[in-house]
């Protein structure tokens, strides 16, 4: 299996550190508001990647965060805490809005058939041992005080600026306006922040003598080293937490525990609609609810995400997601037909190529080139389908003596040419989302919709 390194920057074979265990990390969504599909696309190609490795004959073992304190508004520790912001909005508590957003997080992810996770894992669960994580840094001189927190001295870290390969000399001239007197360094990031006196901040925990809560980077380092340990196999996250949440990440975690954090590192790109970003002032923050009042499966979304690759510009409209639609309706009544046809065993090794496909970095777009191209099983159809989670074969079934006999009548009406009768015959399967078209093999029925 090939994936593409962060890391490294290039394409490299996946040699995990232990096949019966592979660690992976994801980084979860900050739970304040409705997820938009852009957010969910990059949970979907980890899915996939997921799946391939089960297939490659892995274990994985996979831990997601759910951001539930500490996010701000702006990277650079300034801001509102988006919690917080989500509660005066709602008029709810922070930790309502908490339980609120992380469920319909979970009902999308569900909704989209996305593998379950070994450990859902809340940041505020960790506050103890992100504390200790805190500590361990001040000890080796790695940490320092500012009026409003516990900061990481970057400078102190040799590699700080190999990861994302940042030019701090530029990102210094551009930062004057967030570049805070007592930051010792523009990259310098906050891993415990001071709740002041009179601060509107619902969620605190006492640390050094008074109230505070955690940075945003550090639950990630926390949550990797007390359910996965030292150094993981891989760790997943959007393109954009390469420069600040990831950069940050491995510097507490390597500054506290010496170890390399993760071997490999992959980023999905970002998703624009219409060719214009992802942002609630154009009103484009769709949500897998919406898509589902407009007629869609979420299936259907994570079919067109898988049409492109997860390392490349990817623009979404309604008209693609239609033919996503088309397409995957396509692929059940090419299965369905499979299934009534008795094409039970693979007569090909379409299986091995699709397989190949995806175990090269993910080219789903290339797996679903074979599929479209090659004369598939119903079984290389249940191999399709555990591969990429898009229930292609879930409703395929004998179906009812009742309906069957519809199908047998309206055949012999057709051969008698009473087709008034027939079509009443068609009208009747309709309204079950089923239709018969006549094949050389006989009535071959199909679905609807
Ligand atoms: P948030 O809940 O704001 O932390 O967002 C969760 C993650 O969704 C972000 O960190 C990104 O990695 C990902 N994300 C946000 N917008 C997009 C987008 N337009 N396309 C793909 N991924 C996105
Ligand atoms: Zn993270």
């Amino acid at each position: 299996m090939k994936l593409f390194n962060t890391k490294s920057k290039s394409i490299e074979e996946f040699k995990p550190i232990n096949p019966d265990e592979v660690k992976i990390y994801t980084c979860g969504p900050t739970v304040y508001d409705y997820p938009h599909i852009g957010n969910y696309a990059s949970y979907i190609y980890w899915d996939l990647l997921i799946r391939t490795l089960i297939k490659n004959g892995y274990t994985p073992k996979r831990i997601l965060n759910l951001t539930d304190v500490g996010h701000l508004t702006s990277d650079a520790d300034e801001g509102d805490d988006k919690l917080e912001k989500g509660a005066k909005r709602e008029h709810k508590t922070v930790w309502e809005i908490a339980e609120f957003y992380s469920n319909i997080f979970l009902d999308g992810f569900h909704k989209l058939n996305l593998l379950e996770p070994a450990k859902i894992c809340r940041a505020t669960d960790y506050i103890k041992q992100d504390i200790a994580i805190i500590d361990e840094l001040t000890k080796k001189g790695y940490t320092y005080e500012t009026a409003d927190g516990i900061y990481f001295d970057t400078s102190k870290f040799k590699n700080y600026a190999d990861f994302a390969r940042l030019n701090l000399d530029q990102l210094k001239a551009g930062a004057r306006v967030e570049f805070s007197d007592e930051k010792r360094n523009v990259a310098d990031f906050a891993v415990w922040k001071f709740i002041k006196p009179g601060e509107d901040h619902a969620m605190r925990w006492d640390y050094l003598g008074r109230p505070g809560y955690p940075g945003w980077h550090i639950e990630c380092s926390t949550i990797i080293h007390e359910e996965l340990g030292e150094t993981i196999d891989i760790h997943t996250g959007g393109i954009d937490h390469i420069p600040v949440h990831h950069t940050n990440e491995i510097a507490q975690s390597e500054a506290a525990f010496e170890k390399t954090l993760s071997n490999i590192w992959m980023h999905c790109d970002f998703i624009t609609i219409d060719n214009q970003k992802i942002s609630k002032s154009l009103g484009n923050t769709y949500t897998i609810y919406q898509l589902i009042e407009k007629d869609f499966s979420p299936l259907d979304y994570k079919m067109w995400v898988y049409q492109g690759h997860y390392q490349g510009d990817r623009n979404f409209s309604f008209d693609d997601l239609k033919a996503a639609k088309t397409r995957r309706l396509k692929w059940i009544n090419r299965a369905a037909e499979a299934f009534q046809l008795g094409k039970i065993d693979p007569e090909s090794d379409v299986q091995k190529l699709v397989l190949d496909a995806v175990s090269n970095n993910l080219n789903s777009a290339e797996a679903f080139s074979i599929i479209d191209n090659n004369n598939l099983s119903f079984k290389d159809w249940q191999f399709i389908d555990e591969l990429f989670g898009l229930k292609i074969t879930d409703d395929i079934k004998e179906l009812s003596e009742e309906t069957k006999k519809l199908i047998n009548d309206r055949t012999a009406a057709r051969a008698e040419k009473n087709y008034e009768l027939a079509d009443q015959i068609r009208d009747e399967l309709a309204k079950q989302n089923i239709s018969v078209k006549d094949t050389e093999n006989g009535p071959i029925w199909e679905y609807l919709k």
